[in-house]
């Protein structure tokens, strides 16, 4: 394998990926605010940085992946006044409602999931260092950061200093020095959730909660930082300047990583607009239609924005039932040797910062390349792009395409549960295969033909192999 490049927003460019320490490679990602059920557009980070981090443990022999859980925020305080719902219950709820919709799009659980309400100490940790550093001050209950005292604040986003204050929303408050100065800690009263601090009962400001949780479990800097696009600023701007202004000689994140946006029927998401989608209406879909979203969104390369359509979903659906079919024809062969070259072929367009759309083409070669061997179809296309001048034996493109396939995270399923849907009806076919295989021992033929043809009506399709009887969906 060649070397790892990524995009790095910092840098504007593609850098060659240096861990600070090969032996152990690290990587924080901004997780969901929970407080309401993930829509599409959270789900999109998730994906791109699990096939990240499945790549990263490919290539290096330990990885450490932290995603938190923000469970305190104004927007979840708002929620629970409106509805009456405690906030526990709300942040519970949410949470599980979140690991429940990402298992549905193969994302691995990270390795560690920090909560933002088991950080508190930390965070006053930290902001206490920032007052230390003169980096921060106390005034009437909240604590700020002081932007003036960071000479790099706008470096990571680019942005000149009238473009941050434009972009920083800033409410005009008396306690400001200046007005571009964000929270790190402020106020609650007895009706809002509080905890005590050398400022008084309180609560952390958003970014503070990320730069402890980053440091607790990844240390002062770490490799990759990773979150979606609209979180550049102010948010990872905030972060870095926390951060580095806390421990100073140290760079926080060694590479910034930011997937871009997510348009449906190309239109930016908006209730408004009648077209929000949350992955919870996508999954009702049907037992496919989570691991379909999962490839539509590989489908674009994770810097471009991407548009969702429930057509595009559908296509991405009938490109699983083409690779599910070749997997269950291809004969077994053994991995290794010429089905690992084969695989790190399909794998490698990932090393030049996740070409996705690259790696799941070559997939689509290799499906052909099994093909070739058990339905027909000519390899010639697909042998010459993988530079083969011999079609591959029998059953080592299909154990080529599962090695690489497991880490796009894509078609690793059963391929008999998904070409058999998933339905409710599975038991209802099976006792109409034995009910035909029993008229055809009897030399019934009309009866076996006519339970054949009731079935197809249905839209399931027996084949009749040595093996016995096996039955998809059409
Ligand atoms: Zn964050």
């Amino acid at each position: 394998m060649t070397d790892l490049f990524l995009h790095d927003s910092a840098a504007r460019t593609k850098r060659r990926f240096q861990p600070i320490d090969p032996a152990h490679v690290r990587m924080y990602v901004c997780g969901p605010t929970v407080y309401d059920l993930a829509h599409l557009g959270n789900a999109r980070p998730v994906v791109v940085f699990d096939v990240l981090a499945r790549l990263l443990r490919r290539l290096y022999p330990q990885v450490t992946y932290v995603r938190n859980i923000t469970d305190v925020d104004d927007k979840i305080n708002a929620r629970s006044r409106d509805s009456g719902e405690p906030i526990a219950a709300i942040t519970a709820r949410t949470t599980a409602d979140f690991h429940r919709d990402m298992a549905a799009l193969g994302a691995l659980p990270p390795d560690v999931e920090p909560r933002a309400t088991g950080h508190i100490a930390e965070m006053i940790a930290l902001i206490e260092r920032l007052i230390a550093n003169g980096h921060a001050y106390a005034a009437d209950g909240h604590v700020l950061f002081s932007v003036p005292s960071f000479g790099d604040y706008g470096k990571l986003s680019g942005r000149t200093p009238d473009e941050l204050l434009a972009g920083a929303r800033i409410d005009v408050a008396p306690y400001k020095r200046d007005a571009g100065d964000f929270v790190l800690w402020k106020p609650s009263d007895d009706a809002t959730p509080g905890w005590g601090s050398p400022w008084g009962r309180g609560r952390p400001g958003w970014h503070i909660e990320c730069s402890a949780m980053s440091w607790k479990h990844l240390g002062e800097e770490f490799d990759i930082h990773g979150g979606g696009h609209d979180l550049i600023f102010p948010h990872h701007e905030n972060e870095v300047a926390q951060s580095v202004c806390a421990f100073p000689g140290h760079a926080f994140a060694h590479y910034w990583m930011h997937n871009g946006m997510l348009l449906v029927d190309g239109e930016k998401m908006s209730k408004s607009l009648g077209n929000f989608r949350t992955v919870r209406d996508i999954l009702a879909e049907g037992p496919w239609a989570g691991e379909a979203f999962r490839l539509l969104l590989l489908r674009t390369h994770y810097r471009a924005s991407l548009d969702f359509t429930m057509e595009a979903l559908r296509e991405a659906k009938a490109e699983l039932d083409d690779h599910y079919a070749m997997l269950s024809r291809a004969p077994a062969a053994p991995g290794g040797g010429a089905a690992t070259h084969l695989a790190d072929w399909v794998i490698a367009p990932l090393l030049d910062d996740l070409n996705t759309p690259l790696a799941l083409a070559r997939l689509r070669d290799l499906r052909t390349l099994e093909n070739a061997v058990t339905v027909g179809g000519s390899p010639a296309v697909a042998m010459e792009r993988a530079g083969l001048t011999t079609p591959p034996a029998p059953g080592v493109a299909a154990a080529a395409f599962r090695e690489a396939a497991a880490v796009l995270g894509v078609a690793t399923g059963d391929p008999a549960a998904w070409l058999q849907g998933g339905g409710d009806d599975a038991a209802d076919v099976e006792a109409a295969i034995a009910a035909r295989l029993a008229a055809r021992k009897a030399k019934n033929w009309a009866e076996a033909d006519r339970i054949r043809d009731d079935l197809k009506a249905k839209g399931i399709l027996l084949e009749d192999g040595a093996g016995g009887t096996t039955w998809r969906r059409a």
